[in-house]
């Protein structure tokens, strides 16, 4: 049998366990073209609260659909000669156990940090990476500043950004997280959102304006960033998850802002960037290899724990890039 999360209601604000439940299905008779995978890790992301709100480009989820999701897989069975029993691939799998997937969705994991494939070399790195590297393009001495800090592409935007130079400010959620941004990531300094003025501390510390703001966040934090860019700053808007949870999006900041600090403000899908993806590992892997690039991982164990998990996200608690190790 094949155990499935499904959607059970559209969460109205805050997503929690209750708006999931599990299905059992019988594993059928392997198709043509097919290969069968057994999901070793799935990937959770903010852009599943998009899809379950009905409201995301790629696609919506409906009560009573199979959640979606990339995953790493072992393959079990094939029936296609580009993949054998063993392989290790990367695909959507979605929150189930196994997934009979065509061959041309697959792409073979060779390197040796699996779960990397998911996170700091796969969508959350590539986000990250197109946005600091090809839209904003760093120079040594750029001020830096990262909200979500600590999580799947602020750390990467973080690590790099401090690779090439730059100084680096992070925001994040709590002590604990500022103290992980500074002692592990290497990020110059972190401000604490919930406990700190951020405003206040981006003046102290940005004496001469923000050259790069990395925004994962929206709402207030895009206003108060936009508010303290340099002459000629970057913006590269990415992602909305202080409104996720809402029905109405917020106002944007000023233009005014932008104008007077003439800046280059970059709108980010990473779906764009796919072509891109060798180029991307290519310049990463000696990071990793060195050291200099690394990732934190919020991993919580088995299939069961996925709708927690996400609703952690989701409030904001996880530590790192958000997995579930389902096998
Ligand atoms: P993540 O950072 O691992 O996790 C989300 C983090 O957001 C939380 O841990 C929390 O960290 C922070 N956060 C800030 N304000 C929040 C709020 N009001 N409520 C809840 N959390 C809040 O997630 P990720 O996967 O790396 O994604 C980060 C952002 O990038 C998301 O907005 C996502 O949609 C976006 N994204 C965009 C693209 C694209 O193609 N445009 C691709 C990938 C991801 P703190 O508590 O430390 O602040």
């Amino acid at each position: 049998m094949n155990t499935q999360v499904i959607l059970k209601s559209r969460p109205e604000g805050q997503p929690e366990a209750e708006h999931f439940d599990f299905k059992q299905v019988p594993v059928t008779e392997l198709a043509d073209g097919l290969v069968r995978c057994k999901t070793r890790y799935l990937s959770l992301d903010p852009y599943m609260r998009s899809q379950i709100s009905g409201r995301h480009i790629s696609q919506a989820i409906n009560p009573g659909d199979v959640l979606q999701g990339e995953t790493i897989s072992d393959v079990i069975a094939s029936n296609h000669q580009d993949f054998k029993v063993g392989d290790v691939v990367r695909g959507f799998g979605g929150w189930q156990q196994f997934a009979d997937l065509p061959a041309s969705a697959l792409v073979k994991v060779a390197h040796p940090h699996q779960s990397y494939a998911l996170s700091v070399l796969g969508m959350p790195g590539l986000t990250a990476y197109a946005g600091l590297m090809w839209q904003a393009q760093p120079k040594p001495g750029d001020v830096v500043v990262v909200p979500a800090a600590i999580g799947g592409v602020g750390a990467t935007v973080g690590q790099l950004a401090k690779a090439n130079g730059c100084t680096v400010i992070g925001i994040a959620g709590s002590d604990e997280k500022c103290q992980i941004a500074v002692d592990k990531l290497g990020y110059h300094h972190c401000i604490n959102r919930k406990t700190e003025d951020v405003a206040a501390q981006l003046d102290k510390l940005c004496p001469n304006g923000i050259d790069i703001y990395f925004d994962l966040v929206g709402g207030d934090m895009l206003h108060t960033a936009s508010h303290r860019l340099a002459i000629g700053a970057r913006v590269i808007l990415c992602g909305l998850i202080a409104e996720y949870n809402q029905t109405e999006r917020s106002f944007g900041p000023e233009p005014a802002y932008w104008i007077k600090a003439r800046a280059t403000v970059h709108g980010l899908v990473v779906y764009d960037f796919e072509p891109r993806r060798q180029e991307f590992i290519d310049a990463c892997m000696p990071l990793i290899e060195s050291g200099q690039l690394h990732m934190l991982e919020d991993i919580s164990e088995g299939i069961d724990a996925a709708p927690e998990a996400f609703a952690k996200l989701m409030r904001g608690e996880n530590v790192g890039k958000t997995l579930v190790k389902v096998s």
